[in-house]
C-alpha cells in the first residue's frame, strides 16, 4: 500500500521514512547491521567526519516498473564505487554484497514510500560511510558508520524539460591525482561557493575544465556530460579526475548496443564545444538533462538543439534508458535488481 503522498508534487528533498540501515565498524570489523527507526546520528564532538571530512556517499533510486515490480538500478556498481571511494579516503570498505543487501533491506522496510509506476517519482537511496571515532591528529578514524536511508523524491522534469545554461568555471573541482574520481563529501563542500555564485550570476551549473591545461571539458559539480556530434556520435570526456557516473556508463552502452550509435570516450576540448549538435548532463537524479547553452567567459556557445527541449538523439537515449529502468524495454543482464 502506497502512502498518501502527492507523488507528482514532491520536491528533491528529505522526508523521513520508516526505517534506515546502520552498521558500525569497530575493532577492525563491521557488525551485522540493523534497521532502525532513529534518523539521528549522535557523534563525539571530535569525530573524524566532523574534523577532517572523512566521508563518502552514493546515490541510487528504487522505483516501480510497468509490471508493478519494485526494483533498483545496478546497485552493484554503487557498491563498487563506494568501496573505491572508501579506499581513497582510508575508510574500511563496506563489503559489496552487504551493500546490496542493505539496499534491499532498506527498500523492503519502506515499501510504502516507493512511488507508483507512472508517477515520475522515485525512492532515492543515500548510502554513506563516515569516520565516527575521535581524531585530533591528522589520521584516519578507527571507528566508522555505514548508513543507508531512503527518501521519496518527485519527478525531475516537473514543469517539463528545461535545457540548462552552464558556465565554464574558473575554479577547479578536481586536481590531477586528487579525489575527483571518488564520491567524497569534500568534493561537494568545496563546490558550494561556486554553485551559489553560478546561480547568482544566472547560470544553472558550473562546467569544470581540467585543472592542468584548462583546455579540456570534465564535468559539472554533480553530473557527467555527454555530447552528440552532428553525425550522431555520442562523445564523453575521458579523464581520471571525472567521477565515473553509472548513468553515463549505462547511456554509452545503450547508445552503442541498443541504438547502434558510435561512441567515443576521449578528450573534449573547450575549443570544439561549438561543433556539437546536442549536449546533456547525466546522473541518477535526472538521467539526462539537456544543455542548451555554455558560456565561456562572455562567449555564448548555443547548442543547436536549443533551449526548448532535448535534442533528438538525447531524447532517444533518455527514452531507451528510462524504458530499460521502467521495464518497458528488456534490460541487459544484471542491470535491474528486483526487490519485490
Ligand atoms: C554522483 C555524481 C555523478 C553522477 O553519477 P551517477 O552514478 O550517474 O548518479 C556525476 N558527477 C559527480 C561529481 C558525482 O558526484
Amino acid at each position: 500500500m502506497a502512502k498518501d503522498i502527492d507523488w507528482g508534487s514532491l520536491a528533491f528533498g528529505y522526508i523521513k521514512t520508516d526505517k534506515r540501515y546502520v552498521s558500525n565498524f569497530k575493532n577492525g570489523e563491521w557488525d551485522e547491521g540493523t534497521l532502525t527507526e532513529d534518523n539521528t546520528v549522535v557523534l563525539n564532538e571530535c569525530a573524524g567526519v566532523l574534523q577532517y571530512a572523512q566521508t563518502c556517499f552514493e546515490g541510487l533510486k528504487a522505483y516501480t516498473t510497468e509490471q508493478g515490480k519494485v526494483v533498483v538500478f545496478r546497485p552493484d556498481l554503487n557498491a563498487q564505487r563506494l568501496a573505491d571511494s572508501a579506499r581513497r579516503l582510508e575508510c574500511p570498505v563496506f563489503p559489496e554484497d552487504r551493500f546490496v543487501d542493505a539496499v534491499v533491506k532498506t527498500v523492503e522496510a519502506n515499501l510504502e514510500f516507493v512511488p507508483p509506476y507512472g508517477s515520475g517519482a522515485t525512492l532515492y537511496l543515500r548510502p554513506y560511510l563516515f569516520g565516527s571515532s575521535e581524531v585530533i591528529g591528522v589520521k584516519p578514524a578507527t571507528e566508522y558508520q555505514f548508513r543507508l536511508f531512503a527518501t521519496p523524491v518527485g519527478p525531475y522534469f516537473k514543469g517539463g524539460v528545461r535545457p540548462l545554461t552552464l558556465r565554464i568555471s574558473d575554479l577547479d573541482r578536481a586536481a590531477p591525482n586528487g579525489t575527483g574520481h571518488v564520491k567524497a563529501g569534500l568534493n561537494y563542500a568545496m563546490s558550494l561557493y561556486n554553485i551559489v555564485d553560478a546561480h547568482n550570476q544566472g547560470y544553472d551549473e558550473n562546467l569544470y575544465v581540467d585543472a592542468k591545461t584548462r583546455k579540456m571539458i570534465e564535468e559539472t559539480g554533480g553530473a557527467n556530460i555527454i555530447f552528440i556530434t552532428k553525425d550522431n556520435k555520442v562523445v564523453t570526456p575521458k579523464s581520471d579526475t571525472i567521477l565515473p557516473s553509472i548513468t553515463r556508463r549505462s547511456l554509452m552502452y545503450v547508445a552503442k548496443e541498443y541504438l547502434g550509435l558510435e561512441v567515443e570516450e576521449r578528450d573534449v576540448m573547450v575549443s570544439e564545444l561549438g561543433d556539437f549538435a546536442e549536449a546533456g548532463l547525466c546522473g541518477t537524479a535526472a538521467v539526462i538533462s539537456p544543455v542548451g547553452k555554455i558560456v565561456d567567459h562572455g562567449e555564448e556557445i548555443c547548442i543547436p538543439s536549443g533551449m526548448e527541449g532535448m535534442g533528438p538523439i538525447t531524447q532517444k537515449l533518455y527514452d531507451t534508458l528510462t524504458g530499460i529502468q521502467m521495464g518497458r524495454i528488456e534490460a541487459p543482464e544484471g542491470w535491474i535488481k528486483i526487490i519485490k
